[in-house]
């Protein structure tokens, strides 16, 4: 046993992991506990409160769970005068803690690269400009954002809005401005969509929460309430309480808006508190952020993806990680977010899809983004590509296709309509499509009737051919390597 194992007891604890170092089990996998909590009775552990209470708070505390280098521990004390750290003892178990590049750990634990600012910004998306009322952003046409409160029950290290949720002392407490939020909201007619955020709303005192939903679900013109919260990811236990379930369902306008990051962060409790949301009427919606050594590869993104679908939460957004204070070590490239939606689009269901997205800087909101798909065009048609690299071309309009004569190769060809479609060598669908035909035709063969395998029609009997797809209309698609 090392020294850390002999501090935490963690030795002969390890959860077998497969080589992209992701838990064998399908998430949601198995309760988790660090040996830490081994003791502490269920019906604690399942207590909100007591995970509250219980939760890390200090550099003191994560020394003695955690290993860390002389150097590290100094920066972190001295980040730690400016910055808040909580975990709870629920979402510190999800961490392997022989790992220091552990995922679920570079989202909660302090780390030395927030002291390296350089361009960052303490408000990188203007929403302060854009707040008419203390607490309201209003950026677009028909939903707003309103800030409730500056409590979370983990405090993200990327957070975006970091300057009034982490930052000590960062906000004062808005409540002054609570009748204010709801005043601007009802005396404009245009706002649809009320995203309820904060830090936490789940965090509220359950008086505070049932003000903000009931004030708003009985204003005429909102029709959603959008809760944001990370209390489902790292204290889903605040869920069980059928207390905390009535109100939000008692407000009948409320989604949920989610935020998982990583696989592991489904867990059966998640899938406990997801079972109990939907039951009451809550659609689950979750975004995640892009984060550097989180979740930035495609393996891991599909992993997420797959296991929130199973938990029915409907991916929503991915977002580029904002260049907010101290977090610049989560940024990666959009390239890179472009490369993980190129392996996700057309390879999994629609449903696990979700939109990334650039947060602009000057408050310019959301900005879409995803690979190419429009590839060229000319004047009747467009040449599309899908997942797997087909080049087809489109003819949107109601007419008849001109096929222009002008000797040419490649996409130009499907633009002067001589090829309708492009495929790429290898293509797993055509192989599979070749099989089948030829399993349909054995079995015509074996039935005496039908095409051979050279596309002939057999006879009927009566001297006329049968009129069926002939073989190589079946199988005819051009290759884009050695175009025939
Ligand atoms: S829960 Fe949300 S608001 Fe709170 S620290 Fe995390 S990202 Fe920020």
């Amino acid at each position: 046993m090392n020294e850390s194992e002999e501090r935490t007891g963690l030795g002969g604890q390890r959860v077998p992991v497969m080589e992209c170092g992701i838990e064998e089990d399908e998430p949601p996998g198995k309760p988790r506990r660090h040996p830490l909590w081994r003791n502490v009775p269920k019906k604690q552990w399942d207590d909100w409160r007591w995970q509250s209470q219980n939760a890390i708070r200090s550099v003191r505390q994560l020394r003695e769970l955690l290993p860390f280098t002389p150097q590290e521990l100094e920066a972190m004390g001295e980040l730690e005068a400016e910055f808040k750290l909580a975990i709870p003892p629920y979402y510190f178990s999800l961490i392997d803690v022989d790992d220091p590049n552990d995922p679920i750990r570079l989202q909660s634990v302090t780390s030395p690269l927030e002291a390296n600012s350089s361009y960052e910004l303490a408000d990188p998306l203007d929403e302060d400009k854009d707040s008419p009322v203390p607490g309201i952003t209003h950026r677009y046409p028909d939903r707003v954002l309103m800030v409730t409160t500056h409590v979370c029950t983990m405090y993200c290290r990327f957070c975006t809005r970091k300057r009034a949720t982490m930052v000590r002392g960062g906000w004062d407490a808005i409540s002054r401005d609570d009748e204010r939020m709801i005043d601007y909201i009802r005396e404009h007619p245009e706002i649809r969509d009320v995203i309820v955020s904060g830090g936490d709303p789940l965090t509220l005192p359950y008086n505070k929460l049932r003000f903000f939903l009931e004030n708003l679900r009985d204003i005429p013109h909102v029709d959603v309430i959008r809760i944001g919260t990370r209390v489902p990811t790292t204290l889903p236990q605040k869920l069980y309480d059928k207390e905390l379930i009535d109100i939000l369902a008692a407000a009948e306008k409320v989604w949920i808006q989610m935020h998982f990051n990583h696989p592991r962060e489904i867990t059966p409790e998640v899938a406990r508190v997801c079972k109990s949301l939907l039951r009451a009427g809550m659609p689950l919606n979750n975004h995640s952020v892009l984060l550097k050594g989180v979740n930035d590869d495609l393996a891991t993104m599909r992993q997420l993806l797959r296991a929130l679908l199973r938990v029915k939460i409907r991916p929503y957004y991915i977002f580029h990680c904002d260049p907010v204070t101290g977090a610049g070590h989560f940024r990666t490239s959009v390239w890179k977010g472009l490369e993980i939606l190129e392996g996700l689009r057309g390879h999994m269901s629609g449903l696990a899809i979700p939109t990334y997205v650039v947060d602009s800087p000057h408050g310019g909101g959301k900005i879409p983004l995803m690979p190419n798909y429009l590839v060229s065009a000319s004047d009747d048609a467009v040449v599309l590509r899908n997942f797997e690299g087909m080049l087809v071309r489109y003819q949107a309009e109601d007419k008849p296709t001109t096929v222009r004569r002008t000797p040419t190769r490649g996409v130009s060809q499907l633009l002067t309509g001589a090829k309708s479609v492009l495929m790429p060598e290898g293509s797993e669908r055509m192989a599979r499509r070749r099989r089948s035909v030829r399993t349909i035709a054995a079995q015509r063969r074996s039935n005496g009737c039908g095409p051979d395998v050279n596309g002939h029609a057999a006879g009927r009997g009566d001297g006329r051919a049968e009129s069926r797809p002939r073989m190589e209309e079946l199988l005819s698609l051009p290759v884009l390597a050695g175009e025939r």
